[in-house]
Order: structure tokens, then sequence, then C-alpha cells
């Protein structure tokens, strides 16, 4: 039997080196850490063969004390608490004090440093290879601030060091980290540089202006020119920030920068907050983008919770879930944007954009549509009342000339009142209505359109409990399996407050008496079959009211003018006026746009026009 003995303490490093230092960028991350807690300004790294080589990080903080350069190097050794007490309220990156000597234990680290509160003209470095720890104090040139210079990343720990990947993508790691930490602190400059190449050189950015060009340097273009301001306060909690539009979504969670009291996080409660709030706008498994930062008490978080320091824990993490939710949800709402220009910041944002950005500005199909954004849609027609029927005026005469003089007057005289979506002009292929507004020309996809005004309506109007019911003249009798009959049955109340009366009269068979209001002119038959079908999905142990939106959504669907409807002018232009005073009429219930725009200096642009 083996008997028990204590571990070295340089054992114990790297065995804690194995928590924290899992690859360079793991090392850079601390490292930047560091030099953020010590009242950086501006932070040069240098790195070298993807780090495996060099990692070099230079700050101009507040540096070491000379008589604490050793102590910086061993574990358990930190500035940033020293109490119980402190735990509770964390207000630096680091506080573990075991960063520098776990990485000390597993590569050849040279820490130096002059501080800020010392007459010296010298600094001081440190060095630890390893197992070995040289303990002497040699002078070195240093102005004040802090070096710390890692170098063999692993040559000790031969089985870690095989895990390390190409150069390429080792140092893709510690871009990104880098540029994470960037848009935590706009106010610090950045320098990186890889292999003897500047790859970015971050100047502060304190004017708005600057940090969305930080914005565009680190996220894309594209993230920029698809994306509005969120700043919202309440119970003590701010969130402000960028997120994109939900035209602008992504095919993977790749553009998700989240901070919590400026530490970057990865939280199940924050994205689960995010992703239902883009839930009505964003197609099936599309991922939203945004840069966000949470702001709150320290003493409302725990950040004690993993090594890495990634994950954090809320003390009240319902009222977190929920400000995030209403926050966005009511942003997402209200994008209704604004004169081409006036909130576009980036067109003002001068042209320099990194390689790496515009490589990552986004090429994905829907970053296209990018010209909805720029629509006005300022001047939103009243809503009509809640709960209110949909209806296209019916006495549409097709032949009414497309617009007419008063039309043209409105559009070209000069006055406020133009629709965002102008006039209606044709339908081409019973899909697609033809609209002019003041600038070019709108292509609004019909069914989209009406289906997101319709969902909008019965989700307003079950808020309101205003959902009026319509008895169907003739009950619609319907033959369903046994299950879909057993699912009816079940939910019929809840089914009745969503308008939906369902009767059961036989083992197979029920009978629709009442259906919302909203949807009496729609394929009532489809329309059942799908909602009991969503909800054997859901199965049982689901309250419906969790699937409510996605039942709405459903019925809306059906309710909804089809493709190859004909529609007279005055009917287009109805459906226009409505979208104009729907929230989140820019896409359709599953995020498809609704509508897209061609300038009429695009249009030009296509014929070579004016050149
Ligand atoms: P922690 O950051 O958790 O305190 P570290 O091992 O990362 O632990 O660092 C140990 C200590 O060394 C820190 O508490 C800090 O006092 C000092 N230190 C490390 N890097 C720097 C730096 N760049 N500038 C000033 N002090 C530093
Ligand atoms: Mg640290």
């Amino acid at each position: 039997m083996n008997r028990i003995n204590r571990l070295s303490p340089r054992l114990a490093n790297q065995i804690a080196a194995g928590e924290v230092v899992e690859r360079p960028a793991s090392v850079l991350k601390e490292l930047l850490e560091n030099s953020l807690d010590a009242g950086a300004r501006r932070v040069d790294v240098e790195v070298e063969q993807g780090g495996k080589k060099l990692l070099r990080v230079r700050d101009d903080g507040g540096g070491i004390h000379k008589d604490d350069l050793a102590l910086a190097l061993s574990r358990h050794a930190t500035s940033k608490i020293s109490r119980p007490e402190d735990l509770a309220a964390i207000d630096s990156l680091g506080f573990r004090g075991e960063a520098l000597a776990s990485i000390g234990s597993v590569s050849r680290l040279e820490l130096s440093s002059r501080a800020a509160e010392t007459d010296s003209e010298t600094g001081w470095t440190v060095r630890a290879e390893g197992q070995q720890m040289e303990t002497s104090l040699e002078p070195c040139q240093h102005g004040v601030g802090a070096t710390v210079e890692v170098r063999d990343l692993f040559f000790n720990t031969p089985a870690r060091k095989k895990f390390l990947k190409t150069e390429r993508t080792e140092f893709g790691r510690i871009d990104e980290v880098l540029k994470r930490l960037a848009l935590s602190r706009f106010d610090v400059q950045f320098n990186l540089r890889h292999n003897q190449r500047t790859v970015h050189e971050l100047r502060p950015a304190l004017s708005e202006l600057d940090q969305r060009r930080r914005i565009g340097l680190v996220c894309g273009p594209a993230f920029l020119e698809n994306s509005v301001e969120v700043d919202q306060r309440a119970a003590g909690l701010r969130l402000w920030g960028w997120i994109s539009l939900p035209a602008f979504s992504r095919s993977q969670a790749d553009l998700q920068y989240f901070y919590v009291n400026g530490r970057i996080v990865r939280d199940k409660i924050v994205s689960h907050a995010i992703r239902q709030a883009y839930q009505d706008v964003l197609y099936q498994g599309r991922h939203p983008a945004y840069v966000l930062f949470l702001e709150l008490d320290p003493a409302a978080v725990d950040v004690n919770v993993h090594p890495t320091k990634h994950e954090v824990r809320f003390r009240d993490s319902r009222l977190v879930h929920d400000f995030l939710f209403r926050s966005l949800h009511r942003e997402l709402a209200d994008i209704k944007p604004e004169v081409p220009g006036s909130n576009q910041l980036s067109d003002q944002v001068p042209p320099e954009t990194s390689r790496e950005a515009s490589e990552r500005g986004d090429s994905e199909p829907w970053a296209q549509t990018a010209a909805q954004a720029a629509l006005p849609l300022r001047d939103a027609a009243p809503i009509r009342e809640a709960g209110g029927e949909y209806r296209f005026p019916t006495q549409a005469s097709p032949a009414s000339p497309a617009v007419t003089p008063e039309q043209y007057a409105k559009l070209f005289g000069g006055g406020e009142e133009a629709p965002p979506l102008g006039y209606a002009l044709a339908q081409l292929h019973g899909v697609y209505i033809l609209a002019q507004n003041r600038d070019g020309l709108i292509i609004v996809d019909m069914h989209a359109a009406h289906e997101r005004i319709t969902y909008e309506r019965m989700k307003q109007a079950l808020e309101e409990e205003s959902l009026r019911r319509q008895n169907l003249l003739v009950p619609l009798s319907l033959a369903v399996s046994e299950a879909e009959a057993d699912c009816a049955e079940a939910h019929r109340e809840s089914l009745l407050a969503l308008g939906l009366e369902l009767e059961r009269v036989a083992a197979e068979s029920v009978v629709v008496r009442q259906v919302p209001a909203l949807l009496k002119d729609g394929d009532i038959e489809q329309l059942v079959r799908d909602v009991l079908s969503d909800l054997l999905e859901f199965g049982s142990s689901d309250r419906l009211e969790n699937r409510r939106n996605e039942l709405l959504s459903t019925m809306a669907c059906h309710g909804s003018v089809r493709a190859n409807r004909r529609l007279g002018i005055d009917e287009m232009n109805a459906l226009l006026r409505d979208m104009e005073a729907t929230e989140r009429s820019g896409q359709c219930n599953h995020g498809r746009p609704t509508w897209v725009w061609q300038s009429m200096d695009e249009l030009d642009k296509l014929f070579l026009r004016g050149r």
C-alpha cells in the first residue's frame, strides 16, 4: 500500500497549471488581465510562433515593488484581496494569485518591473524556469510598469506540448483573446505583433465614433452596419452595447461577446435570455451577434466559480434573466430604423479596417439585406385597435392607377408625410409586392409580411385579453389520431384561451367550434392539425403557456394571405401601411426578411447610370 506524502509546491503549481494554462492563448489572457488590473493605459503584446516560442506582454501600469517580485511568482500570492470579505465583492479581474506561479512552472518566465512609487531609475527582473525558481533579483532597464516574458511553453511537460495545434491555430486563439479584452476596455491601447508583424494597433477609443471603429475592427464592418445600440437600466442593473439586427444572423455563435462588470463570461442564463429575446425574430438554428456589457453591484455576482473565471454565478439569476430578456426584447421590437445616415454611424467610420476584420465581414446571404436597415420607417401610422380584425379593403379595383396624383404629391412633394414603404405599383408572380417610395424600389414578401402582422396582433390581443373568438357557422368536424384527440381534450382550456375551441366527439374525431376572429378567413383545418401536431411534439409535460407564442405563430401562418393570391392595389397599400405600424415587421415569424429596398442610387449603379 502506498503511503501519503505532501506534494512539493512545484508539483502543486504544475497541477494548478493544468487548469489555468491550457495553451498560449490562456497565458495571454492571464497576463493581459494582470496588466489591466495594474491600471495600464497601453499594452504591447509580442508573439512568436503562435505563442509557442514567445509571448511577451509589456504594460505601463503601476508595476510591482522590487521586494514583491519574487512573491509575485509564488503560488497563492496576490495584491488584490487580503480578507475573506473581499471575495464577496471582487472588482479586479484576477484574485486567485496563482497565474504567474502556474505559468512559471511550465515555461521559462521572466518578470521585469519598475513600480510607480519608487525613485529608483532602474527596474528589476526575476526568473522562473519550470521547476527552478531563481529568486535573485537583477537590475534591468524598465520604465514604470511591468513586462512578462514567457518562452518555450510546456518545454518541461511534453505531453501537454503535444496537444498544441499549428502555429496558425494557436495564434488565432491568441488574437481572439486580445480582441475580447480589447472590447472590454475601450480606454486602453492594445497592440499585437506576431512574428515581427503588426496585427493590431487599437488606439484608445474614447468617443463613440472611435468605439464603433474598434467594434468594426474586432467584429467586422458587417456587424457594425447591421447592429443597433442598446442602453437600458433597471433595478440597479445596466445593459449597454450593440446587438445585431435579426436579418444579420449567423450560422455559428461566434460573434457573441458578453461582459459582466468588464469580465468576459459565458453563462447559460445570459445566453438563454438573449436567445429568448431573439426567438420571435430569428430563423431557426441561426445565432444573433452581440457585444453587450452588463454592469451590476460586484456583490451581486460571484466570480469565484471556475479557475479560468469564465463563469459567474448571479446571486439573483432570475432578476438578471428577466432584465436581459426584457431589455433586448424591447430593443428588437423597436427596430424601425430611421433616415439613412442618421443612426448609421458606420457611414462615418473611415475605411480603416484590419485584414482580419474584413475577412470576418460576413458574407452570409442575409447580411445582404442590409439595405433594409437603412430605410426610413419613422412615422408609423397609428396601430389598429388591438384585437381588431385584419382585413384588406374589399372594394379594391385592380384597375385603379398604381400611384394616384395625391400619393405622388405625398411622395415627391417634399412634405413630411411620405410613407416609408411608399405606394404599391404591382404584384409580381403572386408573391411579391412592388412599391415605390421616395428613394427607390421596395419589394415585399406578401405572405411573410402578413404573417408577421397577424402574429403581432394576436400576441397583443392576447396580452390585453381581448382575443376575440368567432363562432363557426358550421362547426368543422375533423378526423384525427387518438393521440391528437387526447391532446385536444387535455389542453381544451388553454386552447380556448388562445381562441380555439375544440371538442372531442369520438375516439378519433374532434369538432372545431370557435376560432380566433383574426384567423377566421384562414385555412382552419390545416391550422388545427398543425396546432395539434405542435402540441404533441412539445409533449404534455411542457405547459402550453410556455409555447404560447409558438402556437400563435403557427396559427398566424395559416391565417395569413397565401402566396398566389391576387391583391388589388388598395389591398397592397393597406398591407404596406400595416407593416409600417407593426412591431418587428422587418421579419416574418421565422426570421426571414419581409421586405428589401433598392435605392435609386443602387439601381443607377446597376445600369451604370450617371457615371
Ligand atoms: P492574481 O492576478 O490573481 O493576483 P497572478 O499570479 O496573476 O495573480 O499575479 C500575482 C500578483 O503579481 C498580482 O496580484 C499583482 O500584484 C502582481 N502582478 C502580476 N502582473 C502584474 C503587472 N503586469 N503589473 C503589476 N502587477 C502585476
Ligand atoms: Mg492574474
